[in-house]
């Protein structure tokens, strides 16, 4: 029986799930990101100014989305040498529409004059103190996951972070791999800490963003979500649920599984990577390659083997100028 990956029904829709606005320090008004983004063929935009939480639905109509959220930040130290700091970023996207706060929120925290404007009463009842230490950054992650946040950890490379800043971190549904705005500030991302929540059994999404503040940062990398109808609820849900794949070009056309076969149809590429968590990977390369299908049965009996805790695999596509594309990953029980 054949088992549909990205869901067969739907449709996909183009999103960037993470924008600034001249809300906080981007140039381009809410009004202006709409309508370059929608010429550009997206259909989502997700608002996420930073530390303000401010929702943008009079933009939604029958072929655009603006998706409530916001960017947050926890500095080693608030208030001076910022370039010297390592910093946590993380995007909190919202399931209701209409939010206009999010508990883990702190005044005091707040860096733009202007973005104080934007406070809503809802927001000034809430204070956080956010320090730059373990439990205080899982704890900013386990009450946004209450408020049916997802909660995305935004630009690692940017953010000077490494593997122990990271690796302890609980409960975030995205990781960015690729973030246009810190590419051509020339701090390049990669799909390392995503790969490696994974590996401690986390299940963490591939998030491919803009991160743009102007319209030069705009158009790199996107999520494809595939959703019934372009609606709050549906695309939200569909996020929630990974049913999307992330990319700076190479589109995904359908994925399933049958009979231990996974199979991907795809725009031209060079090459189709599986990948598991384990040593194991299989892979084709050739020129204009528009599927490709891996046989899992024997990864299959070789985790089982190998008694691994948290088996999944994913894939990878990669096109003639190196642009690339990535897959969830799809836990083995989900592929029985
Ligand atoms: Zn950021
Ligand atoms: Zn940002």
């Amino acid at each position: 029986m054949r088992k549909y990956l990205l869901p067969k029904e739907g449709e996909f829709y183009k999103a960037n799930l993470h924008m600034h606005t001249t809300i906080s320090d981007g140039v381009l008004t809410p009004q202006e990101v709409k309508r370059l983004y929608v010429n550009e063929g997206y259909s989502i935009v997700a608002f996420s100014d930073h530390e303000v939480m401010v929702p943008h639905n009079y933009l939604t109509d029958d072929n655009f989305l603006a998706m409530t959220a916001t960017e947050i930040s926890i500095n080693q130290y608030w208030g001076f040498d910022f370039e010297f700091q390592k910093t946590y970023h993380f995007n909190l996207l919202s399931g209701d529409p209409d939010k206009d706060y999010y508990r883990a929120f702190n005044k005091k925290n707040m860096w733009l004059g202007h973005s104080f404007d934007y406070i809503s009463d809802n927001q000034e009842k809430h204070s956080f103190v956010k320090e730059y230490q373990i439990d205080n950054i899982n704890e900013v992650i386990k009450i946004s996951n209450e408020e049916n946040l997802l909660v995305t950890y935004n630009h690692p490379v940017w953010s000077l972070q490494d593997y122990s800043d990271y690796i302890d971190l609980k409960g975030l549904w995205g990781v960015e791999w690729f973030n246009n705005g810190c590419v051509q500030g020339g701090f390049i991302d990669s799909i390392k800490p995503m790969e490696d929540l994974l590996r401690v059994g986390e299940n963490v999404f591939p998030i491919a963003c803009d991160d743009a503040h102007y319209q030069a940062t705009c158009f790199g990398g996107f999520v494809m979500v595939k959703a019934k109808k372009l609606k709050y609820d549906d695309v939200f849900n569909a996020l929630k649920e990974g049913d999307f794949y992330s990319s700076t070009k190479p589109l995904i056309e359908e994925l399933f599984i049958e009979d231990g076969v996974i199979t991907i149809k795809c725009s031209p590429v060079t090459r189709i990577m599986l990948t598991t968590e384990r040593r194991y990977t299989q892979d084709v390369i050739g020129s204009n390659i528009t599927e490709a299908s891996f046989d899992l049965s024997n990864y299959i009996r070789r985790s089982t083997k190998n008694e691994c805790k948290n088996p999944y695999v994913r894939l990878t596509l990669i096109d003639e100028d190196g642009n690339e594309a990535y897959t969830r990953a799809y836990h083995l029980y989900e592929l029985r």
